[in-house]
């Protein structure tokens, strides 16, 4: 194999970092005298110069190219990172986030003046809603987990106003960290429900489960192992018959988009994160967005502002609901991400969006049909957009999931997902989303199956990987203990 590896290049300007080059005098800058008659007030001049690297524009411009060469990205490789669905970008989605309108505007201004913003997010709120089949949106949530918080936020103030806010939340045991984590920080107990044999979270469990001290399921469909949850109908008329909710976190809708609705299904409310199944730029390269979609019922306790449309067409920010959670973030959440979301939206269109799921499903697919003879699969039936295998049948050479990650490096891959869920013991978590070619999923495979060969006959060549990076194997515990969060003269 010879894929080039990005992390190689630059390796010999390891030492060259900005402080280290930085000359006394040298300068990129070179600012204009002012004609201003105003003078900055005594007390608020430094009375030290800034401690800044002193650099030409070209050792600037160098420095942070080189960073950037540093970093893996989907740009470079290819990141099959499970759950994460780390698809391509769209540069329409950059180009139209950047047209003034959008970029040149501020969260104080007066609503006459960013009518274009406010529709924006009127009609992607429409659109998000008509892809969960529920019937109102919030897109104030910064992130997955924070549209988790508001949900469940909601589903307490819905609760509260039935007399009773309850005090248990069942989750299944391949849920996602931040589902538990969410329900505690809305002082939620967390009940856990077990994975039955086939995958999927059988009904029975839930009934067994549920009782008038439940507030509600979270529940992840597909599931965390790529399997659908044949049972959801069944189980969310078992929730809603005891008066409680169902939660959908929405972090796989890649697999679901155009192909079925939640709503329909029988779930109260889901969280999108516009990050994953709406192509805006995630993992260090923006923030997120997690907005938040739920049935009528639970659309007057939404956070405020609330964007409205007035009878003349015009657009309007409404803060006045009483029954509101109130805010969960400052303004009107990421705004610039709303805009590349819609713009991927209305790039793709109905049609656009069902295909990308079918072949995202068809691409996870591909992959376990090529790894499952070398790689044990705990779960073989039903994958959708991300099939799970583990490091099992490296038993008796004792290479670890961790082993074969770092291998992957080498071949100049991403790691999948690893040691996740934690329902699989040794968990690879693969998610190829749809646009990849198939030529790179076939350099990927065979870089999966040639590791999985010398995993057997060169056992200790994989648990030293990765050899051919710029770092090679870090001590974690090293790194957890002596954490160094900033740059040290
Ligand atoms: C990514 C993910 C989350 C959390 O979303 P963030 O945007 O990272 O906060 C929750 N659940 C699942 C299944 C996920 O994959």
């Amino acid at each position: 194999m010879s894929t080039p590896n990005p992390q190689q290049r630059g390796v010999q300007f390891d030492e060259l970092l900005s402080f280290e080059i930085s000359k006394e005098g040298r300068s990129s800058a070179s600012l204009p005298v002012t004609t201003s008659s105003k003078k900055i007030p005594s007390q608020l001049k430094r009375t030290q110069p800034a401690r800044l690297p002193q650099l030409s524009e070209l050792e600037a411009i160098r420095h942070f190219t080189r960073l950037s060469q540093w970093n893996f990205s989907i740009d470079t490789n290819f990141y099959p990172l499970g759950s994460c669905t780390m698809k391509y970008n769209p540069r329409i989605n950059e180009e139209v986030a950047r047209y003034t309108g959008f970029s040149h505007v501020h969260p104080l201004q007066p609503v006459s003046t960013i009518q274009g913003c406010l529709q924006l997010m009127f009609e992607l709120e429409k659109y998000l809603a008509e892809i969960a089949g529920l019937d109102a949106v919030t897109l104030q949530p910064a992130a997955g987990a924070h549209g988790e918080l508001t949900g469940v936020l909601v589903m307490r103030a819905f609760l509260k106003a039935q007399g009773n806010p309850r005090k248990k939340i069942l989750v299944p045991d391949s849920a996602h960290g931040t589902n538990p984590a969410t329900c505690s920080m809305a002082e939620y107990d967390v009940v856990q429900l077990r994975t039955g044999p086939d995958g999927r979270v059988p009904a029975s469990a839930v009934a067994k489960a549920m009782s008038d001290d439940v507030a509600g399921l979270m529940m992840t469909n597909p599931n965390t192992l790529g399997l659908f949850e044949k049972e959801i109908k069944e189980i969310c008329d078992i929730v809603h018959s005891k008066g409680g909710l169902v939660y959908g976190d929405g972090a796989n809708m890649n697999a679901l988009l155009g192909q079925a609705r939640p709503g329909d299904l029988g779930i109260d409310m889901i969280h999108y994160n516009l990050h994953k199944t709406f192509t805006t730029p995630h993992g260090g390269g923006g923030p997120g967005s997690g907005p938040l979609a739920v049935k009528k019922h639970l659309e007057k306790f939404l956070p405020i502002p609330r964007v409205i449309q007035k009878s003349d067409g015009t657009y309007d920010l409404e803060y006045n609901r009483a029954d509101s959670i109130g805010r969960v973030r400052a303004f009107q959440g990421n705004f610039a991400m709303m805009v590349r979301a819609y713009t991927y939206i209305r790039e793709m269109g109905p049609e656009g969006l069902k295909k990308a799921t079918e072949l995202a499903v068809l691409n996870a697919n591909y992959i376990k049909a090529q790894l499952k003879d070398y790689y044990h699969l705990p779960f073989g039936e039903g994958t959708m957009h991300e099939v799970i295998f583990s490091d099992k049948k490296f038993k008796e050479t004792h290479v670890t999931t961790l082993d074969i990650a770092k291998r992957l490096m080498d071949y100049g891959f991403h790691s999948p997902t690893i040691y996740f869920p934690l329902v699989v013991f040794g968990a690879l978590m693969m998610e190829p989303t749809e646009t990849e070619s198939k030529e790179e999923l076939d350099r990927y495979c065979a870089a999966m199956i040639e590791i999985a060969k010398e995993a057997t006959t060169n056992p200790d060549l994989v648990k030293k990987a990765p050899h051919n990076t710029r770092m090679r194997r870090l001590d974690e515990a090293k790194a957890a203990r002596e954490l160094k969060l900033r740059y040290q003269f």
